[in-house]
């Protein structure tokens, strides 16, 4: 267990020892503090629990460059990369034992190395702070930009996203099951991935995460609030049956509204160029949530689209 605590204002890091790894090197997961002049919430951002999802390791970056310790109430706690080895290999599990740590939260001691990594990051991190923030992206061919909605709605509109999701159950085994039973005020926010220029992505997610640090009173300032944002109730994550080539029909951004049934990919074979399978949207008024705006390799099983069911989606005023 860390022992530091910073003893006033400014920057310190430490790290969170996981295990020693067979090369006899130690796996740690570093952890940014800034330590405001006055009084306020604990707030975490955790980035990478995904090493394929670079975006949350930018916005960081940024945070870190740009928050002064002066103009902070609390402090900010920040994961640049919850899962070194995957970042490593650019892989969104862990490559020692290709398990993917956002399942297996809380983790375990005497457990897998992503089961140990997430223990640590369980006691060491998100057990230690006050509301966190954790986020995703689509990946290295996907895109995305919505915002869930778990136990504190304020929190998650704050971010200013177009799209939030309002799961009926999340996952198992997500940091946002053990921040939930901690009784941790959390949102996970989903934004860029794929091949684009990720500085648009990068700059919302900076300016989200700030607009919240304004909400918790750990920023000074005026809360920015975007009218008209979209709550999703139910989004279908679209898997294709066979593998191969994924030639989308045309270029989608998350947020666009498609009514009907429309194609959104073809999935062909690699070998004699066939189409294996047509994926249509699947809903009467969908909107894409996560897309593929390019060719791509893709697995049978792989996260293709996301699409969120525009009939039982509601407005935020
Ligand atoms: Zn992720």
């Amino acid at each position: 267990m860390p022992s530091t605590e910073p003893a006033g204002p400014g920057r310190d890091r430490f790290s969170i020892p996981v295990s020693t790894l067979a090369s006899g090197c130690s796996l740690s997961i570093p952890v940014l503090v800034i330590t405001g002049a006055r009084p306020g919430p604990r707030v975490g951002v955790s980035a990478m629990i995904h090493g394929d999802e670079i975006e949350g390791l930018l916005i960081v970056r940024e945070l870190w460059r740009s928050i002064e310790p002066s103009e902070l109430a609390g402090s900010l706690w920040m994961m640049p990369v919850a899962n070194p080895l995957a970042m490593e290999a650019i892989t969104r599990n862990t490559p020692i034992d290709m398990l993917d740590m956002n399942r297996l939260f809380p983790g375990a001691p005497d457990g897998w190395l992503s089961e140990q990594q997430a223990h640590a990051i369980t006691n060491g991190f998100i057990s230690r702070i006050d509301y966190l923030v954790d986020i995703h992206a689509g990946g290295t061919f996907p895109w995305v930009d919505y915002c869930y909605v778990l136990n504190d709605e304020a929190l998650s509109r704050a971010f200013l996203s177009a799209l939030l999701y309002k799961p009926a159950t999340m996952y198992p085994g997500t940091t946002a099951a053990a921040a939930l039973a901690r009784n941790i005020a959390m949102t996970v926010v989903e934004i860029g991935g794929g091949y684009h220029d990720q500085a648009d992505h990068v700059r919302a997610g900076v300016n989200g995460v700030r607009n919240m640090l304004r909400h918790l009173g750990a920023l000074p300032g005026r809360v920015e609030h975007r009218d008209r944002q979209l709550l999703l109730h139910e989004i279908k994550v679209m898997r294709p049956r066979h593998g191969g080539l994924c030639l989308p029909v045309k270029p989608l951004a998350p947020g666009t509204w498609l009514d009907g049934r429309h194609a959104l990919a073809e999935i062909v074979s690699p070998h004699s160029f066939e189409t294996l399978e047509t994926m249509t949207t699947p809903f009467e008024r969908n909107v894409v949530v996560l897309s593929r705006n390019y060719a791509t390799r893709i697995n049978p099983g792989d996260y293709a689209f996301m699409i969120g069911n525009g009939a039982t989606a509601s407005w935020y005023d």
